[in-house]
């Protein structure tokens, strides 16, 4: 049987921890979570214990990443089953602070990316959110103290947004990004599918469909443009409501017209009912 990890609820819980763990210098990994996890989840710690000799999750449902009107309450959260998984897969700490651990009384700190954080994707329409983000994995970096931390390509601007900011503030932490884990009909996991209705369901993997469509129209060599009109009007005539659908620089994230201009990412994201799906390919 494997052990259950350690679970730390306050700082000096998971100093302790910390320091129990890392003795003789064992390497520490940390993989960031919401919670309610799935594969995707599960793929990062898979990698951290292949990189790492001790794993850490946390679970931190953020409230300052979301908006007044976004599913801060709504989120799912499933720590029974979280546990049991995070057990399974042998992780070794599961840092689990409340909302006024994180944020004590009189807290007046963020950080404000900039760069990829304002590259006009996910930030032109939760302005809020790489503010959020960026505070808080910059204070989970300080509170854990890893050697390197895993977050999912499914999150590609956030990914880019954090690899910049450990590099810019000297977090002395490695962020290494990972795959894309996927459903069997393409749909991306996501702790928010579970918010689909059965129609919603069967519709979702459109997004998915139309990114791999786009990207070998445009392999064929179609104007980059026309493919991505069209892709967006099949997103929409599926019932989507759709916010962007963009080719990008893979590194930059800058707009990019042609493949002789550098690595092409496609990122797409879009509404269905109240669910807003994220997802994204290389082109
Ligand atoms: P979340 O709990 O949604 O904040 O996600 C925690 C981490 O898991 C982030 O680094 C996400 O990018 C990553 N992640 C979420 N979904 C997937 C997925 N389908 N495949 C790979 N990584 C994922």
């Amino acid at each position: 049987m494997p052990h259950s990890p350690i679970v730390a609820r306050t700082l000096s819980s998971l100093h302790r921890a910390r320091t129990e763990l890392c003795k003789r210098n064992a390497t520490l990994a940390l993989v960031p979570t919401m919670g309610a996890l799935h594969d995707g989840h599960v793929s990062l710690v898979r990698l951290a214990k292949k990189r790492a000799k001790r794993v850490a999750v946390s679970i931190f449902v953020n409230p300052t990443q979301f908006a007044a009107h976004e599913d801060l309450g709504s989120y799912p959260r499933t720590w029974k089953e979280d546990i049991a998984r995070l057990t399974a897969e042998g992780v070794d700490l599961v840092w689990n602070p409340d909302a006024t651990t994180m944020y004590p009384d009189g807290f007046a700190t963020r950080i404000a990316p900039e760069g990829p954080a304002l590259a006009g994707l996910e930030d032109k329409f939760r302005p809020h959110f790489f503010g959020g983000v960026a505070t808080v994995v910059a204070k989970l970096f300080t509170q854990v103290r890893p050697d390197m931390a895993f977050f999912g390509e499914k999150d590609f601007q956030q990914l880019q947004v954090v690899a910049r900011m450990a590099r810019d503030l000297d977090l002395g932490v490695k962020v290494i990004g990972a795959p894309v884990i996927r459903e069997r009909d393409g749909l991306a996991m996501s702790s928010r599918n579970v918010y689909l209705s059965p129609d919603e369901r069967r519709t979702a993997p459109v997004l998915h469909q139309t990114l791999k469509a786009t990207s070998k129209r445009m392999r064929a060599g179609d104007a980059f443009k026309t493919a991505l009109a069209d892709g967006a009007a099949r997103i929409s005539d599926a019932g989507f409501a759709l916010d962007y659908l963009e080719a990008r620089h893979a590194g930059t994230l800058a707009p990019i017209t042609s493949f002789s201009e550098g690595p092409v990412r496609l990122l797409v994201a879009a509404k269905i009912g109240t669910t807003r799906l994220i997802d994204n390919i290389k082109a």
